[in-house]
């Protein structure tokens, strides 16, 4: 387990390249931040302030993922095990429309 100083916000120790993906939407903007040190990727809606971990290509990642990676410093450089963190989506049938 890694302790987390309370005194640094872990977002900020990214640097970061923000591109909008959505200029206006009900929620919001949706933002697309990728970080030129580690390279890890993230969503962000204005509308609602929600950030989730992506894997590049604004497909979200698994809620662990995404609390992981926004609760850690910024790694300076690529994780080897991100690759793996990548393929594991928040919605693995993101493609189909479910109805449960
Ligand atoms: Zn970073």
């Amino acid at each position: 387990m890694r302790s987390i100083s309370k005194s640094e916000n872990p977002w900020q120790s990214h640097d970061w390249k923000v591109k909008t993906l959505i200029s206006v939407t009900r929620g919001g903007s949706r933002l697309g931040f990728t970080c030129r040190s580690c390279e890890r990727t993230f969503t962000h809606m204005t509308g609602n302030n929600q950030t989730w971990a992506t894997d590049g290509h604004d497909v979200a990642l698994a809620e662990n993922i995404s609390q992981r990676w926004l609760s850690e410093n910024c790694p300076v450089s690529p994780v080897t095990g991100d690759v793996a963190d990548r393929l594991n989506f928040k919605n693995p049938q993101a493609e189909s429309v479910r109805s449960e």
